[in-house]
Parts: structure tokens; sequence; C-alpha cells
């Protein structure tokens, strides 16, 4: 399944994080340590987005394998960013390979990824996507899974909630309707992290006033430290905290009429 990673800090090429590093997000599309629950390579395309000194963020993406973008690396190269949302895809059976499907998904300041399946989609998650407004609906980017669990964030977020919140309560509200769903979740707004773990491999390196969230470590560095499963992570250049998802919400979710 897929692959993806967040940093925030101190400015860096993009390619330290996409080509340069041993186990480089490209690395891992072709040749992942730590898959669970399926897939072998990350070939349905791949995106990436940072925050230029001023406006909005700045997103690349295609459908094609990450290692077969001829632009990328020197492009890459010549791109730094002191925040940054990366994945590669390796998409669900049944949902398109097409760029729009490729995250990071964006809604202003905010970067969108999604490692993982909602089980029984779209049929499973109708009945949360049935408060999505009509437009959000007819404009969604590409029939996929990750595309609808963004739109719901989205609107939540739009509804003034914050994503520290949105978050937990979307994880638990899909594991309700979707179970056995994997939903790790990456946002960034170039100033916090949130990511969650349900189903996949995630780890964090956090310290020298930056944080690097990724699906899989990109070295042996000695700091990385794995993310244990259904947690959240909420993380800045100085702060990092890890909240356990699951039990917690169990008995909590809000129920719809
Ligand atoms: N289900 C999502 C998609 O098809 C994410 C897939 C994944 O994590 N491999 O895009």
């Amino acid at each position: 399944m897929c692959r993806h990673l967040a940093y925030l800090g101190p400015a860096v090429p993009l390619s330290a994080f996409l080509l340069d590093a041993p186990h480089s997000l490209a690395k891992q599309a072709w040749a992942p340590a730590d898959m669970r629950g399926g897939g072998t390579v990350n070939a349905d395309g791949f995106g990436v987005a940072w925050y230029p000194r001023a406006g909005p963020p700045v997103r690349y993406r295609s459908a094609m394998p990450i290692w077969s973008d001829a632009a990328l690396p020197r492009l890459a190269a010549v791109t730094p960013a002191s925040a940054m949302l990366a994945a590669v895809r390796s998409a669900t059976v049944g949902m398109p390979v097409t760029e729009s499907a490729a995250a990071p998904f964006v809604d202003g300041r905010w970067l969108f990824s999604h490692n993982g399946v909602v089980r029984g989609w779209p049929q499973s998650i109708a009945g949360l996507a049935a408060d999505l407004p009509i437009e959000d609906l007819l404009t969604a980017e590409a029939p996929v899974d990750a595309v609808t669990l963004f739109s719901l964030v989205r609107h939540q977020m739009r509804a003034g909630k914050r994503p520290e919140e949105v978050v937990p309560s979307l994880i638990a509200e899909v594991a309700r309707v979707a179970p056995d769903s994997r939903l790790n979740l990456l946002l960034t707004d170039g100033t916090r992290i949130i990511a969650t773990t349900w189903g996949h491999a995630l780890s964090v390196r956090a310290g020298d006033g930056a944080v690097l969230v990724s699906s899989e470590p990109l070295d042996d560095h000695p700091s990385w430290r794995p993310v244990p499963d259904r947690h959240l992570l909420v993380a800045t250049p100085s702060s990092l905290s890890l909240t356990p998802l699951g039990d917690g919400f169990d008995g909590e979710v809000p129920r719809r009429a």
C-alpha cells in the first residue's frame, strides 16, 4: 500500500527525501520494506507538495511511477522546502490510476494523504458522505476512497473544527461503518503534522528543530522511532505528541440519524 512522508524544519531540497536518502520515497516505491496487508510496489503515481516563500502550496504529481519521471531529479534538487508532504501510490484494486487520484490532495494550506483502504468503499461510507455538500461530491477529484476521506476531513475543518479533533473522530466513524479498514492519514498545514496509524507502518524522527514522519525510516539514524498502531501523532518542529486511538473512542462515536 502507499507510502507517504511529511517534513517540517530547516529548508532542505526535496530530493533529500524523495530521491537521495538510502531509503528515500523513490526507494520505498519499488522496494518498500514494511508493506502490510498486500501490495508489493508503489508504482501507481506519486505526488509532492511544498510551501514556497509566499503564496499557496505548490503541488507536482503524476500517474507515473516516481522513478520514471525524468523532470523530478533536477526539479527536486533545486527546490528547497521547510515544509512538505509527499506520497507514492499503490492503487487499491478497482480504483483508477490517474494523476487526480495521487496524493497530496490540497485545500488551501492543508495537504492530505491516505495510506490504506476503506473496506467496502463506496457503499460502506456512503452514509458519512451523505453529509457532504453536493458541490463537493460533484467536484471530487477522483472516485477513490482517499478523496472521500479528504472531502470529509475538509468539510469538518471548513466548519471550524480543528484537525486534531476531526481526524480521530473520522477514524472512529469509518472504522465503525467499514470495519477492517486501514486508515493511516497524513496532514500538514506547513506548521504542524497530523498523522494516524491504523493498520499500516509509520515512523517519526524528531530533533534539531525538525520533524520527519514517514511510512518507513529514510535511513538508519538512531533517532527514528516507530509509531505504534492505532495512534494519533501531532508534531511541530519542536513538539511531538502521540495519543492512542481505538479503545478511547469506542462507544464515543457520534451516531448519525
Ligand atoms: N486506497 C488508496 C488509493 O487507492 C490508498 C492506497 C494505498 O495506501 N495503497 O489511492
